[in-house]
């Protein structure tokens, strides 16, 4: 991939800057970067250690260099979220009943980083 390590960086400065914004530098999170063809276009998957207030960032370069900075921030927020609720939802086995919830997650996830995007403004 073209660019890839000015991708990477500017990824990185976007992930650390909302991080930082936010006030959750207690967050211990490694973000790790691939450039595998994702049909799906998953931007970014998060790994959330919740007992640790741990985990790492999957960044998908492919994608994230078709957004712009406000899409991407958008999306980090998002990620950050997942950090926030996971102790929750990492809490639920593993197996058909969390399946049946993925999509309760998302939204309630979404709903977090809306509110958090609307108090910055
Ligand atoms: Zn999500």
């Amino acid at each position: 991939m073209r660019h890839e390590e000015g991708e990477r960086a500017r990824v990185r400065l976007c992930a650390e800057s909302m991080q930082a914004a936010l006030e959750l530098g207690w967050l211990d999170i490694e973000h790790k970067f691939t450039t595998t063809h994702d049909p799906e276009k998953t931007c970014c998957t998060s790994y959330p250690e919740w007992k640790y207030r741990q985990g790492s960032m999957v960044w998908n370069l492919t994608v994230t260099v078709t957004l712009t900075d406000d899409e991407l921030e958008a999306i980090t927020i998002h990620e950050l979220a997942h950090f926030l609720t996971d102790c929750l939802w990492g809490s639920i086995p593993e197996g058909p009943k969390k399946e049946a919830l993925v999509n309760l997650n998302e939204l309630a996830t979404e709903n977090v980083a809306r509110a958090i995007m609307a108090a910055m403004r």
